[in-house]
């Protein structure tokens, strides 16, 4: 099936793109719920996790702590990349494993860090959702509350816009309304069956 691997920074748009896409009857398949999903208690990759970085990283009911896990890779780039190598490899797993259940003439997976984990092999397809910054940041203050000074931090530690436009086979450009927002994915989405069409039947 055809993967479309859907991304862009915080506050460009992406949950709202995948939501139209949704509404469309296009299956989304989210690396940050699966993230979520897999460290619940009783899961394997919690318990790996436990093993790596110790008990500090558990709540007492047995929950991942995440701040502590937070605070913890924040100061030590090797535990980080530890954290990656445990975390990565399984959500991309469970992703394919998911997509391969799916009937459905593509599929989207929304990556918010596809372009910094590198994970372009993964998807058929890169689309991303761009706007300038100054609307990320308005459009990030509205939805969470967050601080400018705290937003800025985010984006920094995120591909800047030029690095993921540069490998982009789709572009949305999230700066119009919610119409205007629609109308693109509803046209990518046309495209994204057409190409199916011609892939499963050349
Ligand atoms: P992301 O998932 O990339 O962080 P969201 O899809 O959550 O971004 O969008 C950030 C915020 O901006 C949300 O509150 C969303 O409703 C709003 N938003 C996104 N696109 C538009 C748009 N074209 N017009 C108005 N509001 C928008």
């Amino acid at each position: 099936m055809l993967k479309i691997g859907l991304t862009g920074g915080i506050g460009s748009g992406k949950s709202t793109v995948a939501g139209i896409f949704q509404q469309l009857g296009i299956p989304v398949i989210d690396a940050d719920e699966i993230a979520h999903e897999l460290v619940e208690p009783g899961k394997p990759v919690l318990e790996k996790l436990a093993a790596e970085f110790g008990p500090g990283i558990l709540t007492h009911g047995g929950e991942l702590d995440r701040k502590a896990l937070r605070n913890l890779v924040f100061h030590d780039p090797r535990a980080k990349s530890k954290l990656e190598a445990i975390m990565h490899p399984a959500v991309f797993a469970e992703m394919k494993r998911q997509a391969e259940k799916i009937q459905a003439p593509y599929c989207i997976f929304a990556i918010p860090l596809l372009i910094e984990t590198d994970s372009q092999a993964l998807v058929d397809r890169i689309l991303v959702v761009d706007c300038p910054e100054r609307l990320q940041i308005e459009r990030v203050k509205e939805r969470d509350g967050l601080d400018e000074s705290l937003i800025k931090r985010i984006l920094a530690t995120q591909a800047t816009r030029q690095e993921r436009i540069a490998q982009a086979h789709d572009l949305i450009v999230n700066t119009g309304d919610l119409s205007l927002l629609e109308k693109q994915v509803r046209d990518l989405h046309q495209n994204y069956l057409n190409l199916s069409r011609r892939r499963n039947d050349p």
